[in-house]
């Protein structure tokens, strides 16, 4: 492939262009940290957690429609 910067041409796994040092990224390539097996569990459990966090809102979110309804179809009737 060819530098962006300088046109200079580069091997494909070429970090940087050994001519104006421009960094060489294939523009489709998505960034993944390199993480060990220890981080990546840590990752999972954050995740989970959050997860977590979100289900209980959600559970919140329904009991309290729940009782707007109970209320609403009991304040209508009366
Ligand atoms: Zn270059």
């Amino acid at each position: 492939m060819f530098c962006r910067k300088c046109g200079n041409e580069i091997s494909d796994n070429a970090r940087f262009c050994n001519l104006c040092g421009e960094v060489v990224k294939k523009s489709e390539e998505l960034e993944i940290p390199e993480m060990t097996l220890e981080e990546s569990i840590t990752f999972v459990e954050k995740l989970k957690y959050k997860y977590n966090e979100i289900e209980k809102l959600e559970r919140q979110v329904m009991d309290n429609e729940a009782l707007l309804s109970r209320l609403r179809s009991s304040g209508s009737s009366g």
